[in-house]
């Protein structure tokens, strides 16, 4: 048997990363850019006004106050999306709203809070008081802040999200050049397996891990594409597998213990190459790894949540790998054990737990529920696997112990 790290590193090694394609702006959200995103003209195209008030000359409102205000004839009234067309002499001020230009001549803009209306109620042909004073440039947003025609406003292997997309559109990019999602194929073993729709008949069970796993790639940035069950024989099971290569990764469950009927290794060896079948952890010791005519190839075990922990320590990470994503760890935090745990000594353990912030920057952390892999209900309730080393076969309580965070994407915290 070989440790979690050096599977996770074989399989890393044989993972590429997939080509790019253009794509409509809002299907690129979750993906990673293949290109710089240049733009097309300075944001803002102009300077405009942060604040509705008057635009001003700094040097007649210097001194302005409450008890000596600064009285400004209004020559102007300019809304968001008109180009002001008078100068802004001494003396003078024009109303201006949030994200309007902002006038020659004025370089300050006085927000309308600390201003009186005089004439004219303030508006064209009025008169305005100012009652602060405002800095040289106070309230003007400038032209270029965001980024300069020509520059770069997203660089290239950035993993876009909502900010992204607002910042494309803002230059002009109704498309981006973003890598492909890994096109996933599931493959459920198992002559007791009965679809969802089904009520189980005798030895019967229906089959849950392909929706489980269906739901993990999904949520991994990938695209599903379901087979269908493998009876548990050589050649229903030949025939599925020999699929492959139509996908970039292929998943199947089941079939991979010592059983009589587990045929999933013997088919890999003999249509495709393995890596390696068995890794010291619990859930899920049977881990098979290879590639059936170059398409990595996982055989995932059969029980619900060794499925699922298989899946979240192997499969996810070559996902975001194949997809352009460089941080493929997901945040690991310590937390104090809330009680006892006695585990085997010649694996680690990645027990299926629930972290809780204890408000003074700490956390505890306790299992969510029965343990046996043939279950899910625990995975269900929990927010972390709980990572508890080779070596130990008694942990106590009040023991920090090291626990990755299913609930936090990789590369953030
Ligand atoms: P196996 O590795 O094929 O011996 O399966 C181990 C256990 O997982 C058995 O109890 C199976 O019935 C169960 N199992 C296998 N495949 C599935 C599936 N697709 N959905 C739910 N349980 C399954
Ligand atoms: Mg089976």
């Amino acid at each position: 048997m070989i440790t979690v790290e050096e599977a996770s590193a074989q399989v890393l090694s044989r993972i590429p990363v997939l080509e790019a394609e253009r794509v409509p702006l809002l299907e690129s959200l979750g993906r990673v850019l293949a290109e710089d995103v240049i733009s097309d003209i300075d944001v803002a195209p102009f300077d405009n006004s942060a604040m509705d008030g008057y635009a001003v000359r700094y040097a007649d409102i210097a001194t302005a106050s409450e008890d000596t205000p600064v009285t400004l004839s209004v020559i102007e009234h300019i809304p968001a999306g008109v180009e002001p067309r008078l100068r802004v002499a001494p003396g003078q001020a024009s109303r201006i709203m949030t994200g309007a230009p902002v006038p020659a001549g004025a370089d300050a803009v006085v927000k309308v809070e600390v201003t009186r209306a005089g004439e004219n109620d303030g508006g064209t042909g009025g008169t305005v008081e100012i009652l602060a004073t405002a800095k040289l440039g106070e309230n003007i947003r400038g032209k270029a802040e965001e980024v300069r025609a020509g520059e770069a406003v997203l660089l290239t292997g950035e993993l876009i999200g909502p900010a992204a997309i607002g910042l494309a559109a803002s230059v002009g990019h109704d498309h981006l050049m973003v890598r492909r999602r890994p096109r996933v194929a599931i493959v459920s073993t198992g002559d007791e397996l009965v679809d969802v729709t089904e009520k189980p008949g005798p030895g019967k069970i229906r089959n849950s891990n392909s929706y489980s796993i269906a739901a993990q790639v999904t949520q991994a940035g990938a695209e599903p594409h379901m087979l269908g069950v493998a009876r548990d024989t050589e050649e229903d099971t030949r025939a599925l597998l020999s699929r492959a290569p139509e996908f970039d990764l292929m998943i199947t469950t089941g079939g991979v213990s010592m059983g009589d009927f587990d045929v999933v290794k013997k088919v890999l060896e003999e249509i495709g190459e393995l890596d390696f079948w068995r890794v010291a952890m619990r859930p899920g010791a049977p881990q098979t790894f290879g590639t059936i005519g170059g398409t990595p190839f996982f055989g995932l075990p059969g029980n619900p949540t060794s499925t699922m922990v298989g899946f979240e320590m192997f499969i996810r990470p070559a996902l975001l790998k194949m997809a352009g994503r460089t941080a493929l760890a997901r945040p690991r935090v310590v937390a104090t054990l809330t009680h006892d745990v006695r585990k085997k000594a010649d694996r680690r353990y990645f027990m299926r737990a629930r972290l809780t912030a204890t408000g003074d920057g700490t956390y505890s952390v306790a299992v969510s529920g029965n343990q046996s892999s043939a279950l899910l209900t625990a995975m269900h309730r929990g927010n972390c696997l709980m990572s508890l080393p080779e070596g130990e076969s008694f942990i106590a309580a009040g023991t920090s112990v090291m626990c990755i965070r299913l609930d936090m994407e990789e590369g953030t915290a």
